[in-house]
């Protein structure tokens, strides 16, 4: 038995990952949101977590008062998020907080010891290389909760003295599969939220729609992984089954399938190396019938092809298009920019001139900062 913190306890991810411990039995001693203190706050009085994270300051006398005679301990803003990531009471941190403000809180519980159940690919996109020294340091795991690079690590099982020679990321290729960049130019808001195959938040709704999604989770795979950009291929498989692979030196190629459904990455990282029955449904091979697999269109979705840029020339580029996506995803939510907005300018980041080799967390801020910036000046 685990004692677990959910970081971004009401979202999609959060949520699921609730019922996981809940089967599981599995306590859940810390809980954390961003300002949905109605849903936090029932959470707060259905688990009985030791503490809790409202990060919205503004929101937490309301929290406070939702939650009187729970004996619950509240923090707020990005100090609190880090000292619920650092509880002595917790054994693991399961990170499902939205964006890049998910890395400093992944840092805090790796200095505190804490193995990292990690759904926020935010954080080793822009932070990856402090987070895995900082991981590799400490002795802590970071246990992927997405489901590609979950299935990458459930197909690296038992293979450790193997060289990888490639990992294939597959990708459902989102609602605009097939389209062309002038069928782009008038897609609406509700048809870009509108995924095939997966129930997500909106941001990673539209991060698919765009392949941004594809481009971060190659870069998360890098750094999970050890792997350069070049070796890993990205493949659009539609029905979301074959969740990746792992092609090896003698060319055998190891995958992990089942029905998409988020219940089994975030169950694997929490019991591993334990499976246990899982709440899902069983995957039938023959009521699917066939599965499809095709090549990106990287010339539509220019949001790969600036995330393998970004991750060939690394250093904070990575946290450049990252924060570039973050704030025109959000314009685009608002219905401020244009579907095909938000890749020109994820891609026009890339000439933000910001070359270290060597950076700190206030490097990778900074970055951040200089990408959100550029794309406000630039709508
Ligand atoms: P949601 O938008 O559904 O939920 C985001 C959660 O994060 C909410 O609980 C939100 O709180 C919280 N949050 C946001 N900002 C902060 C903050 N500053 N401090 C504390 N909490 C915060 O997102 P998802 O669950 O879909 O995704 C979460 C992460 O997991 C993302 O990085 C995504 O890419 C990744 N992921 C998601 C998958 C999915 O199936 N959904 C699959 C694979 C990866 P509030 O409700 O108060 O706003
Ligand atoms: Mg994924």
């Amino acid at each position: 038995m685990k004692k677990i913190c959910i970081l971004g306890s009401t979202g999609s991810i959060g949520r699921q990952s609730i019922e996981v411990c809940k089967a599981l039995r599995f306590p859940v001693v810390g809980l954390a949101a961003h300002s949905n203190t109605e849903l936090l706050a029932q959470q707060i009085h259905a688990l009985r977590p030791k503490a809790a994270c409202i990060f919205d300051q503004s929101q937490y006398a309301e929290l406070k008062e939702k939650t009187d005679g729970t004996g619950v301990q509240l923090f707020t803003g990005m100090e609190g998020l880090c000292q619920l990531a650092s509880m002595t009471e917790c054994d693991m941190v399961l990170n499902a907080v939205v964006g890049m403000v998910g890395l400093q809180p992944t840092l805090a519980a790796i200095d505190a010891g804490k193995a990292v159940a990690l759904a926020n690919k935010e954080t080793l996109v822009t932070g990856g290389k402090l987070v895995i020294s900082a991981a590799k340091e400490k002795g802590v795991p970071i246990l992927p909760v997405d489901s590609e690079h979950s299935a990458i690590f459930q197909s690296m099982q038992g293979n450790a003295q193997n060289r990888v020679k490639k990992i294939i990321l597959t990708a459902s290729g989102g609602p605009f599969y097939g389209k062309t960049r002038k069928d782009l130019e008038t897609v609406t808001v509700k048809q870009a939220l509108c995924h095939p195959n997966w129930s997500m938040g909106a941001k990673i709704t539209i991060d698919s729609a765009t392949l941004m999604n594809k481009g971060l989770e190659l870069i998360e795979a890098c750094w999970l992984f050890d792997q350069k950009p070049e070796d890993v291929e990205i493949v659009i498989h539609r029905e979301s089954v074959v969740h990746s692979l792992v092609e090896y030196e003698d060319h055998a190629v190891m995958a992990q399938l089942g029905v998409p459904d988020m219940k089994l990455p975030i169950q694997y990282a929490l019991t591993y190396p334990k499976r246990l029955c899982c709440d899902t449904q069983r995957l039938s091979l023959t009521k699917y019938g066939q599965l499809t697999f095709a090549e990106p269109d990287e010339e539509t979705f220019i949001c790969l092809s600036a995330c393998k840029e970004a991750m060939r020339r690394s250093g904070v580029y990575p946290a450049i298009v990252n924060g570039a996506n973050e704030e025109a995803v959000a314009l685009f939510l608002n219905g401020k920019i244009r579907f095909t907005d938000i890749g020109r300018l994820v891609m026009d980041s890339l000439a933000i001139q910001y070359d270290k080799e060597d950076f700190a967390i206030s490097d990778i801020l900074e970055a951040d900062r200089l990408a959100r910036n550029f794309v406000r000046a630039s709508v």
